[in-house]
């Protein structure tokens, strides 16, 4: 490799560093073919214009755009701007404003950012289908709805929100994730296949038998009992509705089982 410094002269090029001799005659095969660039220093950083033998044009001696040096927004900014004026209120002793979601995530699009991959999954409801029916476009899951749901629930604990936006959100340590950290880990004692979140939640034969009873117990309490449909989680807490809450403490009683197998495996 080669290292070149101009010197006080800028017309004088240095040579201050040679580790091989790759480039041969680099003095005379390769500096005579190397010719001068135009850059401008208006904007006040280098901006080559071209070859330093063309014309002058007038585009030279304008400033660039400065849209392409804007910094774009972090996803942190625009929640801490959204949320700022209900901090200033608070503060100041005036009536508190919780920003809602939806002013939030239109912020948030606005910026590009993608939904997560995990979220393409999930098919729309009924509602959202009748919603979207004069539409042209084939009918998606409405998540700032969904997300407000699950994030505004005011009838349930926190922990089982959080589980419902795991699962939603596939961000749930499953034993399929345990599985790829560690080999040994995250195997279903039943099928020994790594557990992934569906499978430990509704598909392994242990589990459908779990649900089994759940389901006798929910029809013997609820004439109109129907049994939980996995593809429906995001959706559990849209509203108040005592048989979602009792497939909610299954899914979280399930939960817990599997956790307290999995680190029982780990010998923790
Ligand atoms: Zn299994």
């Amino acid at each position: 490799m080669h290292y070149y410094e101009y010197d006080s002269d800028p017309t004088y090029i240095e040579h201050i560093s040679s580790s091989n001799d790759s480039w041969g005659d680099w003095e005379n095969d390769i500096l005579p073919s190397l010719k001068p660039l135009n850059v401008s220093c208006i904007s006040g950083f280098p901006r080559l214009i071209g070859w330093a033998e063309c014309t002058s044009s007038p585009n030279h001696f304008l400033i660039p755009s400065r849209t392409s040096l804007k910094r774009p927004r972090t996803i942190e900014v625009s929640i801490a701007s959204g949320c700022y004026t209900s901090i200033g209120c608070k503060l100041s002793g005036n009536k508190y404003h919780k920003p809602t979601f939806n002013s939030l995530f239109k912020k948030i699009r606005k910026l590009g950012f993608k939904t997560l991959n995990a979220l393409e999954k999930w098919p729309p409801s009924e509602e959202e289908i009748e919603a979207h029916k004069d539409k042209d476009s084939d009918p998606t899951p409405n998540w700032a709805v969904r997300m407000k749901y699950n994030t505004n629930c005011t009838f349930l604990d926190p922990k089982y929100r959080q589980l419902i936006y795991y699962v939603t959100t596939n961000t749930i340590i499953d034993g399929l994730r345990l599985h790829k950290s560690n080999p040994n880990l995250g195997l279903c004692p039943f099928c020994n296949i790594p557990a992934s979140s569906k499978h430990m939640f509704i598909e392994c034969p242990k589990s459908k038998e779990v649900w089994d009873i759940i389901d006798q117990l929910g029809n013997s309490h609820w004439g109109d009992y129907t049994a939980l449909n996995y593809d429906f989680i995001p959706i559990m807490l849209k509203e108040y509705d005592p048989i979602k809450l009792y497939q909610i403490s299954a899914l979280w009683a399930i939960w817990t089982t599997w956790c307290s197998f999995f680190h029982r495996s780990l010998g923790q």
